[in-house]
């Protein structure tokens, strides 16, 4: 494409924006970024009963937190700003009188009430819904004088006969039958334009050049292209997003993934794997490529290689690609992450600011073995204390058929082991012959009596390989570890 590229994300404020919304935000900020184009961030929020304290900021952070920069938009400004739609209410009002005055529009004083009526005859009859035309024709002055004294909303007359066809980027064209269609509000009662008005007027001033949505919008596509032509605007292309399918096959819920993109950030997924997981909703590089980056998608995202067909929204998939990126990451940008995460989320018991030299000593351990960011605090807290943290004495039992005594033997023959490893010599080949002997000693398989060091170490029947972690705890704590694993284990009743 050689042709100048402006697109946009424009979300309303109705709360936290799901991930299959923000694929939207994704695939326009590609398209803008692939062919050096301008994406811009335009805030819908027009529907006032709707509006949701916050959601302006989490629509901010979801794109910030993904790495979407915008161009144009809060925050920023640009040369068509305000880019809130209620701080352009002047527009939206100037066109609907335009369209009046044309005769492409009319006020409805329909009141709600006989709007109500009218729907639940339609209903009764099972005729198909829609406005029924009652106000289309009232002579203008007649309605220039009510005016004065009624509320009234203005409809847009809708063609009624032919067809209107969308010239669908992903999807070629759709044709509608304007036998189906109705005279739409374009403007509120209270002076607010519906979305129809607000997205044709906005589009337009902003120079929007494609629309990249999802494909919910399709059914409003007639409303906007005939709004284009009765104002005799040049349309931008049109671009409808795949539907996106849970792995039960049913269109995505909040059950099968779609929920807030934060909610993500906080359940540890990082905003590479999220970005690659969203990009192939839909788009594909080629053929084989799984791993798609933020650059590659710079590089190489073309409308051309989005389908039509449903996207599966696979968790596996997900999960695949955070431990990917988790594995792939430098090392001191892990590092950064495993401070990070143990700061957020080590139980308050831990002094702050962390000990970066304890985090640090343990990231390389935890890159490996990481699924999601969340594991980290849980697999490091041990390093804190001089006790493992706190743990029943029948986990001590647990794989030797339950009885915490059964511990006792092997936690014994290890404290005889260990010990005799002088602190000098305390490092993980001389820790893993001790624990390996063991085998001989207790007459049980490494992977059977195992599970009692975790717990005495970590307080946890698993972690981190113990070698290492015994290593990191040093001699006297891992030592005094099991001691007190061992007196747990003679009290437990
Ligand atoms: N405000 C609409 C939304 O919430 C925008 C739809 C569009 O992109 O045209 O998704």
């Amino acid at each position: 494409m050689s042709e100048v590229v402006r697109t946009r994300y424009a979300p309303s404020p109705t709360g936290d924006p799901h991930v299959g919304n923000i694929r939207s935000a994704l695939f326009s900020w590609a398209l803008a970024r692939a062919n050096g184009g301008t994406f811009i961030l335009r805030i819908e929020d027009t529907d006032r009963n709707r509006f949701v304290e916050g959601s302006v900021q989490a629509i901010k952070e979801s794109l910030l937190w993904l790495g979407l920069d915008w161009d144009e938009g809060p925050d920023k400004g640009g040369p068509y700003g305000p880019y809130f739609q209620s701080e352009r209410l002047q527009l939206y009002q100037d066109a609907a009188r335009r369209l009046i005055e044309e005769g492409k529009a009319y006020r409805c004083f329909c009141t709600p009430e006989r709007l109500d009526q009218m729907r639940a005859a339609q209903q009764a009859a099972k005729r198909p819904p829609g406005y029924d035309g009652t106000c289309r024709n009232i002579p203008p002055d007649e309605s220039e004088r009510r005016a004065q004294s009624e509320p009234f909303t203005v409809r847009f007359k809708m063609k009624r006969e032919g067809k209107t066809v969308l010239h669908d980027l992903i999807r070629g064209d759709i044709e509608f039958d304007n036998a189906l269609q109705d005279d739409f509000v374009a403007l509120k009662s209270d002076g607010y334009p519906t979305y129809h008005l607000a997205v044709v007027v906005d589009d337009t001033a902003m120079k929007i050049t494609h629309v990249v949505r999802g494909d919910e919008w399709i059914s409003s596509a007639p409303k906007h292209i005939q709004l284009y032509e009765a104002f005799g605007w040049e349309p931008p292309k049109w671009a409808h997003l795949p539907l996106i399918l849970g792995s039960d096959g049913k269109k995505l819920s909040k059950r099968s993934g779609d929920t807030a993109l934060l909610d993500y950030r906080e359940n540890g997924y990082l905003p590479e794997a999220m970005i690659n997981f969203l990009a192939l909703l839909g788009w594909s590089l080629d053929d084989r490529t799984s791993i798609v980056s933020r650059d590659d998608l710079v590089r190489h995202f073309s409308l051309d290689r989005v389908v039509p067909n449903p996207a599966v929204f696979d968790i596996e998939r997900l999960n695949f690609l955070n431990g990917h990126y988790i594995r792939a990451m430098a090392p001191d940008r892990w590092a950064d992450v495993v401070a990070e995460w143990c700061e957020k989320q080590l139980p308050a018991s831990v002094p702050r600011p962390i000990d970066r030299n304890i985090t640090d000593a343990v990231a390389p351990l935890l890159q490996e073995r990481v699924a999601h960011l969340t594991d980290i605090a849980p697999m490091t807290e041990f390093l804190f204390g001089y006790e493992a943290p706190e743990y029943e004495a029948s986990l001590l039992g647990e794989r030797l058929g339950g009885e915490p005594r059964a511990a006792l033997p092997i936690i014994d023959a290890a404290l005889v082991a260990l010990d005799a490893i002088p602190g000098s010599d305390w490092d993980k080949e001389h820790i893993e012959a001790a624990i390996r002997g063991l085998e001989q000693t207790v007459g049980m398989k490494l992977r059977k009596f195992v599970p009692v060091l975790y717990v005495a170490e970590m307080g946890r029947p698993q972690g981190i390989p113990l070698f290492d972690s015994m290593v990191l705890l040093g001699r006297e704590r891992s030592l005094q570890r099991l001691r007190t694993a061992r007196a747990k284990a003679e009290h437990a009743s």
